[in-house]
């Protein structure tokens, strides 16, 4: 239709009076000259005069702002290379007086040669409108951010297409912007079949118009699964389409991050549920907002019904007194918790349990920010069993009486004790007189249950609480009483000897009874600065063995040296 004009020669009035109208100016490019055409409204509009701006096409590429040259030679070369049907560009030319005017220029080849090079290209180029030159910045800044802007049209009979989709689609979608523009529906190609019912439910031509905001996956040809997050807000349109204003982003790292600690969580939910001490979570009011399984068979005193921290205190310590104590224990183990940022201190208290019996819970925990967590372990068992131990380990294993650990702590403060009061403190060793003989005549097994008769005969025979029977060894005990005089411990030592010989053990082959007896030797000191209690033991022991030595089944308090010596 236009094949017949040519600016460079005839220019038809009505040809000036259409392009002035429409505020547009042609331009005729001649690749044989290599000179181009401009159409004098165009020169006006620049700001120049009709002989101010030749012929040559250098000479108008230099007038494109720096940063658009290497665009508009991309542009041209698309099209003449025939990838684009049209020469379609918007870009800056620079005024006569220095400043840029956006222009869209927009052209086509008229007239190529035997070989398909262009010979002739014909084009108009009017002021850009505001749209177009948004649209440019758009395009601009959607390549500059994450993710994907457009544009969704859905029109009333169904159909619908993509106005506008930015470089981004390429990422969100794996297809390009004009692919997408082309055919609206490979979209919905790639979201996985789970999530499309939902967001094609959303997009109805027939649906009340709301803001859309969605999480979906897709499934990328070379990336694979991704998670997306769409927003759009909808506008109606005059002719009842719905025109759709959108960003898509991939959120699949930060997917897969939340799955992981929603994973995480569920981990440790469960592990603080199943864990093998009671557990429970308490908020600055008092409130008890987390409680595992092992609490609830502890402490659901209400079924049900979970009470506040103040009536549980009431429940798991009924007695008033007690719970006072535990309250202000508790609160001031949580503030030095707190205080420090260390764990809350452990401690034992004896509470009431949901099914009313009484244990023995050592209780812990932490305290975070005004927060905390209390841990709950049944010590029961541990408590009874470790007391037993702690009564082993004092009490002599065959006799039941005091044992040797026993006797050398109780010497240490009774010996202390003395040295307070003042008073003296005596000490009986004890041994039974030809136990061997006793043995090999009856038994050893015999022999245990002789040692295990004289214990108790011996501990009956003590009357005062503080003295103490031990055994020392083998067929030997040990005697302490604190704040006991030598003729005391004199008195005490023949009460024993005679105890012995009244339980009338027969001792056969004993040549100095045919009962068994014993022997002692009494110790008797002031528990001054000058002494030891070791000295002391070490006194009993010489003075036994006199009683030994002198024949035996007596008692020798180490007096008649001293008067020996005398004598
Ligand atoms: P002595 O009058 O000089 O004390 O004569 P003894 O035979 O009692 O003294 P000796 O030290 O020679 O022997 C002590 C014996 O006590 C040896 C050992 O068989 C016996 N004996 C030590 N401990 C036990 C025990 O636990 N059970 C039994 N059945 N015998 C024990
Ligand atoms: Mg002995
Ligand atoms: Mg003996």
């Amino acid at each position: 239709m236009a094949d017949d004009l040519h600016l460079s020669d005839e220019k038809t009035p009505r040809w000036e009076a259409v392009l002035q109208a429409t505020r547009q100016s042609a331009w005729e490019y001649d690749a044989c000259t290599g000179m181009i055409y401009h159409s004098p409204l165009w020169k006006a509009l620049l700001g120049y005069a009709e002989e101010d701006i030749g012929n040559d096409l250098e000479e108008w590429i230099a007038r494109i702002h720096p940063d658009d040259v290497d665009r508009v030679r991309t542009e041209m070369r698309q099209h003449l290379s025939g990838e684009f049907p049209f020469y379609d560009s918007v870009h800056r030319i620079r005024r006569k007086d220095g400043s840029y005017l956006w222009i869209q220029d927009r052209g086509q080849v008229m007239e190529r040669d035997a070989d398909g090079n262009p010979l002739r290209i014909l084009g108009t180029r009017m002021e850009a409108s505001k749209r177009q030159l948004f649209q440019e910045q758009l395009d601009q800044l959607a390549e500059n951010v994450p993710g994907m802007l457009y544009q969704y049209q859905l029109n009333p009979d169904g159909s619908s297409h993509f106005p506008y989709a930015s470089i981004g689609t390429y990422a969100i979608f794996g297809v390009s912007p004009e692919q997408l523009q082309a055919n609206a529906s490979l979209v919905f190609s790639r979201i996985h079949p789970d999530d499309l019912p939902g967001i094609k439910s959303i997009f109805q031509p027939t649906r009340q118009i709301t803001a859309w905001k969605a999480e979906f996956r897709v499934t990328l040809p070379e990336r694979g699964m991704r998670w997306l997050s769409g927003y759009a807000k909808p506008q109606r349109l005059e002719s009842g389409a719905i025109l759709w204003h959108g960003y898509i982003r991939d959120i699949t790292s930060d997917k897969q991050r939340a799955l992981k600690h929603q994973e995480t969580e569920r981990l440790l939910q469960h592990l603080m549920n199943e864990m093998p001490m009671g557990l429970s979570l308490v908020d600055a009011s008092g409130h008890i907002y987390f409680r595992n399984r092992r609490f609830h068979k502890y402490f659901s005193f209400l079924d049900g019904k979970e009470p506040t921290l103040t009536n549980w205190w009431q429940m798991a310590y009924p007695d008033s007194a007690y719970r006072a104590q535990v309250i202000s224990d508790w609160n001031y183990n949580i503030a030095e918790a707190a205080r420090h940022g260390t764990e809350i201190q452990r401690k034992d208290y004896r509470m009431t349990m949901r099914d009313g019996t009484q244990r023995i819970m050592a209780i812990g925990g932490l305290a975070f920010g005004d927060h905390f967590m209390a841990t709950f372990e049944d010590r029961t068992e541990q408590t009874a069993h470790s007391e037993q131990l702690l009564k082993m380990a004092y009490i002599d294993g065959l006799t039941g009486i005091a044992n040797r650990r026993h006797f050398d702590e109780t010497l240490q403060t009774e010996w202390r004790r003395c040295q307070r009061s003042g008073k003296s403190l005596s000490l009986l060793m004890i041994d039974i007189d030809y136990f061997k003989a006793y043995n090999d005549r009856y038994g050893h097994l015999h022999g245990d249950q002789c040692l295990q008769t004289v214990a108790t005969a011996l501990r009956a025979r003590l009357d005062r609480a503080q003295d103490l029977v031990a055994r020392f060894g083998g067929e030997e005990f040990i005697c302490l009483l604190p704040e006991c005089d030598l003729s005391g411990a004199n008195r005490v030592a023949q009460a024993l000897s005679l105890t012995v010989q009244e339980l009338m053990i027969e001792n056969h082959d004993s040549p100095v009874s045919r009962t068994l007896t014993i022997s002692i030797g009494v110790a008797t000191q002031m528990a001054d600065d000058e002494s030891t209690p070791e000295a002391l033991l070490a006194r009993a022991d010489v003075n036994l063995y006199r009683a030994k030595q002198a024949g035996r089944n007596r008692v020798d308090d180490g007096t008649d040296v001293a008067a020996d010596a005398k004598t």
